[in-house]
């Protein structure tokens, strides 16, 4: 797959999927504007590892709905246009309902489905203004198997990604005759800062003999999924959602 001149926002590029993500992009020729939140240190590592350029970083809040038109328009100016972007940005937070209080209980689901969901929704509303006027684009969500396997400890996580799902695929329907496609991709537990206390703990041989692999993904075999449903042969996969859980979990 060749991206060669092709300008990507990645969001949560600094660290994890993202950063896995922005390295096969720059691999293969594109230009990449990394979005974090507040960890600058591991954004600039990220972007000194990428091959080619120019690469960027560029800093917002994307569960800041003010922080969204900025975030695009920085990465036009920044990389001279857009033509994919990834919502790869997503945090988890365990709130069983047996046992937080009520207000813990509201604020988790404000979080999460601010992070998770209503900001790839407003980042596809701005990135796709600018897709429209520029000839079309693809757009990657990251969402998770606990979209259709459940989340019995995080339920506001697992609906944060069944919501992505739903969102991509409406979406796909909608800007398809703009020449804007979209795809999901669909980890299972990924070698991230984000799993790495629960792949560390107790749970931890339990959570790799999942897959028949006896391991969890690495972060580089989800990128390999996101840059295949952003390349321009893959049109035809809009509104698809890929699966890399080591077959830990086969939905019908
Ligand atoms: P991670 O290692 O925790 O990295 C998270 C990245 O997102 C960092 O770059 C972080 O920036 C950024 N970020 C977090 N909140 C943000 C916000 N409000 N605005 C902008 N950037 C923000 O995460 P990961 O494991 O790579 O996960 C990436 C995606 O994959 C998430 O959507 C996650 O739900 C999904 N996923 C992960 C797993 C897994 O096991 N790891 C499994 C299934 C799905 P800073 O560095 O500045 O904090």
């Amino acid at each position: 797959m060749n991206f060669q001149g092709k300008r990507v926002l990645i969001t949560g590029g600094s660290r994890g999927i993202g950063k896995a993500c922005a390295q096969a992009f720059a691999e293969r020729g594109a230009k990449v504007a990394i979005n974090y939140l507040h960890n600058a240190e591991a954004a600039k590592e990220t972007q000194a590892t990428l091959k080619g350029g120019p690469h960027i970083l560029v800093q917002a809040d994307v569960s800041n709905p003010a922080l969204i038109e900025g975030m695009i328009v920085e990465t036009v100016k920044g990389l001279g246009g857009l033509d994919i972007v990834v919502n790869n940005a997503g945090i988890s937070q365990v709130h069983p309902i047996d046992k937080v209080s009520y207000e813990e209980w509201q604020d988790t689901w404000q979080l999460i489905l601010s992070v998770n969901l209503v900001a790839p929704a407003n980042v596809i509303y701005w990135a796709s203004q600018f897709m429209r006027a520029n000839g079309g684009g693809r757009i990657v969500n990251v969402s998770s198997r606990g979209a259709f396997r459940g989340e019995p400890e995080m339920p506001a996580y697992g609906a944060s990604k069944a919501g992505l799902n739903a969102m991509t695929q409406s979406l796909a329907q909608k800007l398809a005759t703009e020449n804007i496609y979209l795809g999901v991709v669909a980890p299972g537990f990924v070698e991230t800062d984000m799993a790495a206390s629960k792949l560390s703990g107790p749970q931890g041989d339990f959570i790799r003999n999942q897959s028949p692999l006896g391991r969890v993904a690495q972060p580089e075999e989800v990128a390999y999924a996101v840059i295949f449903l952003a390349a321009e042969e893959s049109r035809f996969s809009t509104g698809t959602i890929i699966d890399v859980n080591g077959a830990s979990y086969l939905r019908g």
